[in-house]
């Protein structure tokens, strides 16, 4: 168990691009398991690897709903509909703003055993598959958002 420190917005390695993961080790486990517990002590529903200052392409997400789910090069590979929410992002304290999203997106990624998942997820998931997979080459929400307040 290990909190991470979250990378605020100014910091440039929110705005780099993000490498895949090669070998899924030791390393890349305890990432997994440190950006869980980080993205609970901050009272988030998503965290992605830049966010701790880890430039792969890692995310996990937290939703009531879906539990947590952990990313590993993930991709979209289908989206559909549209929502018009409040969006918020822990790299960007005490601000949010209205985005623009599909209302359904399904994402393939690797889970942590290497195995090829894909996961369908609506409204609120949705929404954090797009947040969190944008960090992963280098944007924020506050790049597309209407109205930040
Ligand atoms: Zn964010």
């Amino acid at each position: 168990m290990a909190k991470l420190q979250i990378r605020k917005v100014g910091d440039p390695v929110l705005r780099k691009v993000c490498r895949p993961v090669d070998v899924i080790n030791e390393r890349v486990l305890t990432l997994l398991d440190d950006m869980k517990d980080t993205m609970r002590e901050a009272d988030g529903c998503g965290l992605a690897a830049p966010q701790v200052g880890i430039l792969r392409r890692i995310v996990v997400i937290e939703t009531e709903e879906s539990g947590l789910i952990e990313l590993i090069n993930p991709k979209i590979v289908a989206r559909a509909g549209e929502q018009v929410e409040v969006e918020g992002c822990l790299s960007v304290p005490g601000k949010s703003g209205v985005t623009h999203r599909p209302m359904h997106v399904t994402v393939r990624a690797l889970n942590r055993n290497g195995e090829e998942i894909e996961i369908r997820g609506s409204g609120l998931l949705a929404r954090a598959f797009c947040h969190e997979l944008d960090h992963l080459d280098g944007k924020l929400y506050i790049d597309i958002a209407e109205d930040i307040q």
